[in-house]
């Protein structure tokens, strides 16, 4: 079989006269965890629209298991999951009937349906199925449940569209716990999150702006390229944090963050910053942390490596 489940070439995708996706090509392994990073606007949820047949593309090829997604979403349809953004259950509806009606989407038997719910909702955490209606559930417990819909029929590629989004940080855990599972399971995940620390659990990420590929990599490699000089962070021993934060601006030393009593640097100039930092050396001792994405991020937008 082949390795290769997305391919993805030079896709572009108009609205009218607005490129929302401007020439973009990748591929996905098969078992691969791809995270589609960016802002709001930036053509994730039109890119995976795309990928699962709902749009077609304005030019460019989007292969997806070996078939071209023009061709026939008939094909493609039991091979992909795809939990939305927008639409995840019917609030009105106990948890029973949404899974009849994601079951049914799929042409599943009752008792096939039955069965996949039970081992999905073990696999999900939840020992009991709730019997009200999904309005009653709270937020993280929808989105388990959501996931567990959109995979019913146990389908390879899963696309997930800011799964987590508004979940609290144990929601979030719990939810990632489960995508790694998958993956470990041979399932291909391809997600869009705007948290980077999600991001540094996917063995590739690609970060998207106004309809363009940034940078595509593993994210340490990523870390690598963009800040082959690591940022470094200053400790204050002196009560002149605030005049020595002006004078890294007016010096153009580097991007400064603020974090309570320390700052962190993106160095601009490794000598120069060298020589600040040893006129100050009473003022604050200086240590090399690692990059988060989130720097990484800020670096490729500024379009500086
Ligand atoms: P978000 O995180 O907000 O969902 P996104 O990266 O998923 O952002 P998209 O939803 O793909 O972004 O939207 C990309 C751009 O395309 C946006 O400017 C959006 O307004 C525009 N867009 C999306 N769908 C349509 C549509 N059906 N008609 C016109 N413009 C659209």
């Amino acid at each position: 079989m082949n390795n290769t489940i997305i391919q993805v070439q030079n896709l572009v995708i108009m609205f009218g006269d607005f490129k929302a996706v401007n020439d973009i090509s990748f591929e996905v392994s098969r078992g691969e965890i791809f995270g589609f990073l960016g802002a709001n606007g930036a053509g994730k949820t039109t890119t995976i629209r795309t990928l699962c047949g709902i749009l077609n593309p304005t030019s460019g090829k989007v292969l997806v298991n070996g078939v071209d997604v023009t061709a026939s979403t008939a094909v493609l349809k039991p091979h992909i999951g795809y939990m939305s953004q927008k639409f995840t259950l019917y609030p009105d509806l106990t948890v029973w009937e949404n899974m009849d009606i994601a079951g049914s989407l799929y042409e599943l038997s009752r008792p096939k349906i039955r069965k996949r719910t039970e081992e999905l909702f073990s696999f999900i955490g939840l020992t009991n199925i709730p019997g009200g209606t999904v309005r009653q559930l709270s937020g993280g417990t929808k989105q388990m449940i959501a996931l567990a819909a959109s995979i019913l029929h146990n389908p390879e590629l899963i696309f997930l569209d800011e799964p987590t989004a508004g979940t609290s940080p144990k929601t979030r855990q719990a939810f990632w716990n489960l995508i790694r599972q998958l993956s470990a399971q041979g399932k291909t995940i391809f997600v869009t999150t705007h948290y980077m620390d999600e991001a540094e659990y996917c063995h590739r990420i690609v970060l998207m702006e106004r309809g363009r590929i940034l940078a595509m990599d593993t994210p340490h490699n990523l870390k690598q390229t963009y800040f082959p000089q690591k940022p470094v962070e200053l400790a204050f021993t002196s009560d002149r944090q605030q005049i020595i934060l002006q004078e890294l601006h007016r010096l153009s030393l580097g991007n400064v963050g603020v974090f309570g009593n320390k700052l962190r640097v993106n160095i601009t100039d490794k000598n120069a910053f060298e020589a600040f930092a040893q006129q100050h050396q009473t003022d604050f001792t200086v240590r090399s942390v690692e990059p988060t994405l989130d720097d990484v991020f800020l670096k490729a937008i500024t379009g500086a490596k």
